[in-house]
């Protein structure tokens, strides 16, 4: 009984906590179906690619990718324990990690853009859950739904 009463205060918990970090954040869709960045300037799409690399394409007023130019980018994500830090090369009109990204999932994740290599950074941070969510049909990092 008393165990049960424990497991119910725990899942409450984990759902408040669930509401707090969606409530504050409305998430958008990129051209790719990627998780738009909004900080950074032009806006950043953040893409897991079939490989498991990162993908980051910038996108201009008109919704149309935007060539990078001189932007750094950084992606921190792994464990705690043991994070993976990305780098990135331009690739058409994207930037792709020289990496794949770490075994598993629901990664902590640090993504850093600057405008170029002076500039102060953006800081976006975010679970990289790369599961389907049933609501929306995008991976949970790029859920539009609010599920
Ligand atoms: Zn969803």
């Amino acid at each position: 009984m008393k165990n049960q009463l424990l497991r119910i205060i725990a899942i409450a918990a984990l759902a408040l906590s669930a509401n707090f970090a969606t409530a504050h954040e409305t998430i958008t869709a990129g051209p790719n179906r990627g998780r738009m960045l909004t900080k950074s300037k032009p806006p950043a799409e953040f893409l897991v690619t079939a490989e498991r690399k990162v993908q980051i394409t910038f996108i201009g007023a008109d919704g149309k990718p935007v060539a990078p130019a001189d932007q750094v980018v950084t992606v921190t994500t792994g464990t705690r324990a043991a994070p993976t830090t990305l780098k990135f090369t331009k690739t058409g009109n994207s930037l792709l990690s020289d990496a794949v990204l770490p075994e598993g999932n629901d990664f902590p994740t640090v993504v850093q853009i600057k405008a170029t290599p002076e500039a102060k950074a953006s800081v976006a941070r975010f679970n990289l859950n790369t599961a389907t969510c049933p609501g929306c049909k995008n991976p949970e990092y790029v859920c539009i739904c609010g599920h």
